[in-house]
Protein backbone atom coordinates (compact mmCIF):
# COMPACT_ATOMS: atom_id res chain seq x y z
CA UNK A 1 0.00 0.00 0.00
CA UNK A 2 1.50 3.75 -0.96
CA UNK A 3 1.88 5.80 1.80
CA UNK A 4 0.83 9.83 1.47
CA UNK A 5 2.65 12.42 2.89
CA UNK A 6 0.79 14.96 4.50
CA UNK A 7 2.25 18.02 5.73
CA UNK A 8 1.58 19.48 8.76
CA UNK A 9 0.46 23.11 8.65
CA UNK A 10 3.27 24.17 10.37
CA UNK A 11 5.98 23.16 7.89
CA UNK A 12 3.67 23.89 4.87
CA UNK A 13 5.72 20.33 3.36
CA UNK A 14 4.81 18.86 0.20
CA UNK A 15 2.50 16.23 -0.11
CA UNK A 16 1.86 13.71 -2.67
CA UNK A 17 -2.12 13.71 -2.67
CA UNK A 18 -3.64 16.48 -4.63
CA UNK A 19 -6.05 17.80 -2.24
CA UNK A 20 -4.93 20.93 -0.58
CA UNK A 21 -3.62 20.42 2.87
CA UNK A 22 -4.55 23.77 4.46
CA UNK A 23 -7.80 25.08 5.81
CA UNK A 24 -7.29 28.65 6.04
CA UNK A 25 -4.75 30.82 4.13
CA UNK A 26 -4.16 34.15 3.34
CA UNK A 27 -3.37 35.44 -0.14
CA UNK A 28 -1.13 38.34 -0.65
CA UNK A 29 -1.35 39.46 -4.25
CA UNK A 30 1.40 42.73 -5.39
CA UNK A 31 -0.53 45.57 -7.03
CA UNK A 32 1.85 44.84 -10.06
CA UNK A 33 0.38 41.61 -10.58
CA UNK A 34 -2.45 43.21 -11.93
CA UNK A 35 -0.92 45.03 -14.42
CA UNK A 36 -0.12 42.64 -16.69
CA UNK A 37 1.66 43.44 -19.67
CA UNK A 38 0.33 47.22 -18.58
CA UNK A 39 2.76 49.76 -17.07
CA UNK A 40 0.02 50.87 -14.72
CA UNK A 41 -3.23 50.40 -13.53
CA UNK A 42 -5.61 47.36 -13.58
CA UNK A 43 -5.60 44.50 -16.75
CA UNK A 44 -8.98 43.41 -17.06
CA UNK A 45 -7.48 39.92 -18.32
CA UNK A 46 -5.30 39.49 -15.84
CA UNK A 47 -7.34 40.58 -12.40
CA UNK A 48 -10.10 37.68 -14.25
CA UNK A 49 -6.85 34.98 -14.33
CA UNK A 50 -5.88 35.96 -10.83
CA UNK A 51 -9.86 35.87 -9.96
CA UNK A 52 -10.49 32.54 -10.95
CA UNK A 53 -7.48 30.72 -9.50
CA UNK A 54 -8.74 31.88 -6.15
CA UNK A 55 -12.25 30.21 -7.00
CA UNK A 56 -10.18 26.97 -8.40
CA UNK A 57 -9.09 26.93 -4.46
CA UNK A 58 -12.56 28.27 -2.50
CA UNK A 59 -14.09 25.38 -4.73
CA UNK A 60 -11.93 22.50 -3.09
CA UNK A 61 -13.20 24.17 0.90
CA UNK A 62 -10.11 26.22 1.42
CA UNK A 63 -10.81 29.25 3.48
CA UNK A 64 -9.41 31.94 1.44
CA UNK A 65 -8.44 35.97 2.87
CA UNK A 66 -6.69 38.09 0.35
CA UNK A 67 -4.54 41.61 0.55
CA UNK A 68 -3.59 43.11 -2.17
CA UNK A 69 -1.16 45.68 -2.44
CA UNK A 70 -1.61 48.91 -4.59
CA UNK A 71 1.94 49.65 -6.63
CA UNK A 72 -0.22 49.15 -9.76
CA UNK A 73 -1.81 52.38 -8.94
CA UNK A 74 -0.11 54.29 -6.61
CA UNK A 75 3.22 53.69 -4.08
CA UNK A 76 3.51 56.26 -1.63
CA UNK A 77 7.34 56.21 -1.40
CA UNK A 78 8.20 56.82 -4.71
CA UNK A 79 5.87 59.76 -4.61
CA UNK A 80 6.84 60.90 -1.29
CA UNK A 81 10.88 60.88 -2.74
CA UNK A 82 9.51 63.58 -4.71
CA UNK A 83 8.77 65.85 -1.91
CA UNK A 84 5.18 64.79 -1.36
CA UNK A 85 4.54 64.60 2.38
CA UNK A 86 5.51 60.75 3.29
CA UNK A 87 2.14 59.87 5.24
CA UNK A 88 -0.24 61.81 2.95
CA UNK A 89 1.52 59.85 0.12
CA UNK A 90 0.91 56.15 2.35
CA UNK A 91 -2.44 57.14 2.80
CA UNK A 92 -3.30 57.57 -0.88
CA UNK A 93 -1.41 54.17 -1.15
CA UNK A 94 -3.69 52.59 0.97
CA UNK A 95 -6.63 54.22 -1.10
CA UNK A 96 -4.86 52.38 -3.99
CA UNK A 97 -5.22 49.18 -2.03
CA UNK A 98 -9.12 49.48 -1.63
CA UNK A 99 -9.20 50.11 -5.16
CA UNK A 100 -8.10 46.55 -5.98
CA UNK A 101 -9.60 45.28 -3.72
CA UNK A 102 -13.00 46.44 -4.94
CA UNK A 103 -12.05 45.64 -8.42
CA UNK A 104 -10.77 41.98 -6.88
CA UNK A 105 -14.16 41.61 -5.56
CA UNK A 106 -15.99 42.06 -9.14
CA UNK A 107 -14.10 39.79 -10.83
CA UNK A 108 -14.49 37.29 -7.80
CA UNK A 109 -18.66 37.77 -7.67
CA UNK A 110 -18.26 36.94 -11.24
CA UNK A 111 -17.53 34.00 -11.10
CA UNK A 112 -20.00 33.12 -8.21
CA UNK A 113 -17.16 33.34 -5.39
CA UNK A 114 -18.67 35.28 -2.37
CA UNK A 115 -17.12 38.00 -1.32
CA UNK A 116 -16.55 40.61 1.48
CA UNK A 117 -14.24 43.32 1.77
CA UNK A 118 -12.93 45.12 4.94
CA UNK A 119 -11.42 48.24 5.37
CA UNK A 120 -8.76 49.29 8.00
CA UNK A 121 -10.10 53.29 6.94
CA UNK A 122 -13.79 52.48 7.87
CA UNK A 123 -15.58 53.83 4.41
CA UNK A 124 -18.88 52.85 5.10
CA UNK A 125 -20.65 53.45 1.66
CA UNK A 126 -18.53 50.96 -0.03
CA UNK A 127 -17.30 48.19 2.30
CA UNK A 128 -16.96 46.66 5.80
CA UNK A 129 -14.86 47.74 8.61
CA UNK A 130 -12.47 45.47 9.54
CA UNK A 131 -14.09 43.61 12.38
CA UNK A 132 -12.26 40.76 13.15
CA UNK A 133 -15.16 38.18 14.44
CA UNK A 134 -17.20 39.69 11.70
CA UNK A 135 -14.72 38.56 9.51
CA UNK A 136 -13.62 34.82 10.69
CA UNK A 137 -17.71 34.42 10.65
CA UNK A 138 -17.52 35.52 7.22
CA UNK A 139 -14.34 33.08 6.45
CA UNK A 140 -16.64 30.59 8.29
CA UNK A 141 -19.36 30.82 5.45
CA UNK A 142 -17.25 30.61 3.04
CA UNK A 143 -16.48 33.87 1.70
CA UNK A 144 -13.50 35.07 0.61
CA UNK A 145 -12.40 38.27 2.65
CA UNK A 146 -10.40 40.84 0.96
CA UNK A 147 -8.70 43.05 3.84
CA UNK A 148 -8.02 46.62 2.13
CA UNK A 149 -6.32 49.89 3.15
CA UNK A 150 -3.41 47.78 4.67
CA UNK A 151 -2.92 48.65 8.65
CA UNK A 152 -4.80 52.12 8.23
CA UNK A 153 -1.21 53.86 8.85
CA UNK A 154 1.28 55.24 7.04
CA UNK A 155 4.95 53.99 7.11
CA UNK A 156 4.04 50.19 6.21
CA UNK A 157 3.63 48.31 2.89
CA UNK A 158 1.16 45.64 2.43
CA UNK A 159 3.00 42.71 3.48
CA UNK A 160 2.61 43.78 7.34
CA UNK A 161 -0.73 43.81 7.42
CA UNK A 162 -0.95 40.90 5.31
CA UNK A 163 0.97 39.17 7.88
CA UNK A 164 -1.07 40.78 10.72
CA UNK A 165 -4.09 39.58 9.01
CA UNK A 166 -2.66 36.24 8.27
CA UNK A 167 -2.06 35.82 12.21
CA UNK A 168 -5.25 37.42 13.26
CA UNK A 169 -7.31 35.07 11.29
CA UNK A 170 -5.66 32.01 12.27
CA UNK A 171 -4.34 31.16 8.97
CA UNK A 172 -2.21 27.75 8.43
CA UNK A 173 -0.11 29.79 5.83
CA UNK A 174 0.58 33.10 4.07
CA UNK A 175 1.41 32.58 0.11
CA UNK A 176 3.02 35.11 -1.01
CA UNK A 177 1.93 35.51 -4.85
CA UNK A 178 4.28 37.06 -7.23
CA UNK A 179 5.63 37.07 -10.74
CA UNK A 180 8.64 34.85 -9.81
CA UNK A 181 8.29 31.39 -8.47
CA UNK A 182 9.74 31.59 -5.30
CA UNK A 183 12.87 33.16 -3.60
CA UNK A 184 16.18 32.94 -5.35
CA UNK A 185 20.03 33.56 -4.21
CA UNK A 186 20.21 36.70 -6.49
CA UNK A 187 17.02 38.16 -8.96
CA UNK A 188 16.49 35.88 -11.94
CA UNK A 189 15.17 38.30 -14.46
CA UNK A 190 19.00 40.05 -13.57
CA UNK A 191 21.20 37.20 -12.73
CA UNK A 192 21.12 33.42 -15.14
CA UNK A 193 23.27 31.60 -12.33
CA UNK A 194 20.80 32.92 -9.81
CA UNK A 195 18.96 29.01 -8.06
CA UNK A 196 15.99 29.01 -6.58
CA UNK A 197 15.88 28.02 -2.56
CA UNK A 198 13.26 25.18 -1.55
CA UNK A 199 13.08 25.74 1.75
CA UNK A 200 14.63 28.74 3.94
CA UNK A 201 14.04 29.35 7.58
CA UNK A 202 12.33 33.23 8.62
CA UNK A 203 16.36 33.94 10.18
CA UNK A 204 18.07 32.60 7.27
CA UNK A 205 15.92 35.41 5.26
CA UNK A 206 16.41 37.52 7.78
CA UNK A 207 19.61 37.61 8.12
CA UNK A 208 20.59 37.82 4.48
CA UNK A 209 18.49 40.11 4.11
CA UNK A 210 16.32 38.21 1.12
CA UNK A 211 13.95 41.11 0.98
CA UNK A 212 11.27 38.74 0.42
CA UNK A 213 8.75 40.58 2.25
CA UNK A 214 9.44 43.69 4.93
CA UNK A 215 11.28 42.51 7.86
CA UNK A 216 8.32 42.65 10.32
CA UNK A 217 6.48 41.06 8.35
CA UNK A 218 9.04 37.61 8.33
CA UNK A 219 8.93 38.08 12.55
CA UNK A 220 5.50 38.07 13.03
CA UNK A 221 4.90 35.06 11.02
CA UNK A 222 8.16 33.75 12.75
CA UNK A 223 6.90 34.83 16.21
CA UNK A 224 3.23 32.51 15.35
CA UNK A 225 4.62 30.03 13.40
CA UNK A 226 2.96 30.43 10.00
CA UNK A 227 4.86 29.21 6.90
CA UNK A 228 5.41 31.70 4.48
CA UNK A 229 5.05 30.60 0.45
CA UNK A 230 6.37 32.07 -2.47
CA UNK A 231 5.20 31.04 -5.72
CA UNK A 232 4.32 32.74 -9.46
CA UNK A 233 0.66 33.71 -9.46
CA UNK A 234 1.36 34.80 -13.07
CA UNK A 235 1.39 30.79 -13.36
CA UNK A 236 -2.31 29.36 -14.12
CA UNK A 237 -3.61 27.03 -11.61
CA UNK A 238 -0.74 27.54 -9.13
CA UNK A 239 -2.45 28.60 -6.36
CA UNK A 240 -3.99 25.60 -5.80
CA UNK A 241 -1.09 23.49 -6.82
CA UNK A 242 1.59 25.20 -4.31
CA UNK A 243 -2.09 24.39 -1.89
CA UNK A 244 -1.38 20.56 -2.21
CA UNK A 245 2.00 20.86 -1.80
CA UNK A 246 3.25 20.56 -5.76
CA UNK A 247 4.47 23.24 -8.08
CA UNK A 248 7.88 25.28 -8.01
CA UNK A 249 7.77 27.47 -4.71
CA UNK A 250 9.74 28.52 -1.79
CA UNK A 251 9.02 27.62 1.52
CA UNK A 252 10.02 29.76 4.51
CA UNK A 253 8.95 27.99 8.23
CA UNK A 254 11.07 27.59 11.50
CA UNK A 255 14.29 26.07 11.05
CA UNK A 256 14.16 22.04 10.56
CA UNK A 257 15.72 20.06 14.08
CA UNK A 258 17.23 16.68 13.60
CA UNK A 259 14.50 14.58 14.78
CA UNK A 260 12.36 16.60 12.28
N1 LIG B 1 0.40 51.55 2.63
C1 LIG B 1 0.55 52.10 3.90
N2 LIG B 1 0.20 51.37 5.01
C2 LIG B 1 -0.24 50.09 4.93
C3 LIG B 1 -0.37 49.49 3.65
C4 LIG B 1 -0.04 50.25 2.51
O1 LIG B 1 0.96 53.25 4.03
O2 LIG B 1 -0.54 49.47 5.97
C5 LIG B 1 0.67 52.35 1.42
C6 LIG B 1 2.14 52.52 1.09
O3 LIG B 1 2.32 53.81 0.57
C7 LIG B 1 2.36 51.49 -0.01
C8 LIG B 1 1.06 51.55 -0.76
O4 LIG B 1 0.09 51.72 0.28
O5 LIG B 1 3.42 51.84 -0.85
C9 LIG B 1 0.74 50.35 -1.62
O6 LIG B 1 1.08 49.14 -1.01
P1 LIG B 1 2.34 48.23 -1.48
O7 LIG B 1 3.51 49.11 -1.80
O8 LIG B 1 2.52 47.21 -0.44
O9 LIG B 1 1.78 47.58 -2.80
P2 LIG B 1 2.39 46.36 -3.66
O10 LIG B 1 3.87 46.57 -3.82
O11 LIG B 1 2.12 45.10 -2.90
O12 LIG B 1 1.64 46.43 -4.93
Amino acid sequence: MSTVTIPTAETGEASDGARPVYRRVLLKVSGEVLMGEQKFGIDIDTLGAVASDIGEVVAQGVQVCLVIGGGNIFRGLSMAGKGMERASADYMGMLATVMNALAMQSALERIGVHTRVQSAIPMDAICEPYIRRRALRHLEKGRVVIFAAGLGAPFFTTDTPAALRAAEMGCDALLKGTSVDGVYTADPKKDASAERYDRLSYLEVLAQDLRVMDASAISLMRDNAIPIIVFSIKERGAFLNVLTGAGVHTVIAHERHAKD
